[in-house]
């Protein structure tokens, strides 16, 4: 009897020494440990878990707007990308059905958003909705090094010529004295979503540009302007008839989103 006691009694103190990640078992241990320390009974539930991207901070930015065609102004309005000046935003593309770049971009997003919440991580999107005008890359890239992203991807769509399909990863290129510390990380981050993508959509390389799906660009003021790992993806060619169906169909765009949450997770673990 005498051993059934003290083993109770270990049990006790293993649970009070566990704190909180074992709340449940101090609530019924109370009756056989005697009084558990005021902190210990007063500790809310939390999960024993820690979620996989908790703390981490994800921009998603869905390329164009959906009202950025009514307004050529504002949209074309030049702005400093750092090297250069380039249009505030872009219409982007659509496929032959009408199935536009910016309500592809912000269909995927929302896809994604949900699905890294999920794991933990703060999403912030750099658009509230489709319906709108802009922002202007520089707004973009600004949101993403203002809410000290963790990683910054921007999608969309590419407008190529039709013979032309499959997806790339584009980084962003050295800029010295402007972008010098996120382009090792983003490189990592860039291959870690090249190579999620390419294992959860099944899709082949872009076959008319970039090499092995990867490309390094320095005209793109998202990416110039970013201070945080930052990549693009085109996740396929709008104008080709293959990618355009997939493009169009709401489940494969959803494996397009679980693929990018996929490499964002490997990237930020
Ligand atoms: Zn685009």
């Amino acid at each position: 009897m005498g051993s059934a006691v003290g083993g109770r009694y270990g049990r006790c103190m293993r649970a009070y020494r566990a704190g909180p990640v074992v709340v449940a078992t101090l609530v019924l241990s109370t009756a056989c440990g005697g009084a558990a320390p005021a902190a210990y009974q007063a500790t809310p539930t939390v999960s024993p878990l820690r979620e996989p991207l908790a703390g981490k901070v994800v921009v998603i930015d869905p390329g164009h707007n959906g009202g950025n065609a009514a307004h050529p102004e504002e949209i074309n309005r030049q702005v400093d990308i750092i090297n250069g000046r380039k249009a505030c935003n872009t219409t982007g593309t659509e496929t032959d059905d009408g199935y536009t770049e910016h309500a592809f971009t912000w269909d995927v997003a929302n896809d994604l958003k949900p699905m890294l919440e999920k794991l933990g991580a703060k999403v912030v999107l750099t658009r509230p909705d489709d319906k709108g005008v802009g922002p202007c890359v520089t707004e973009r890239a600004a949101i993403g090094n203002e809410a000290r992203a963790d990683a910054v991807v921007s999608i969309h769509g590419d407008g190529a010529a039709p013979g032309g399909h499959g997806f790339h990863v584009i980084m962003p290129g050295l800029l010295p004295g402007h972008n010098d510390d996120v382009i090792k990380p983003s490189r990592r981050l860039g291959r870690a979503i090249r190579d999620a993508f390419r294992a959860g959509t099944g899709l082949p390389y872009a076959t008319y540009t970039a090499r092995n799906g990867l490309q390094t660009r320095t005209d793109l003021g998202g990416l110039n302007l970013s201070k945080r790992p930052a990549v693009f993806i085109e996740c396929g060619n709008m104008r080709n008839d293959g990618d355009a169906a997939k493009m169009s169909d709401a489940a494969f765009r959803k494996r397009m989103a679980t693929s990018l949450a996929a490499g964002l997770r490997r990237y930020l673990n």
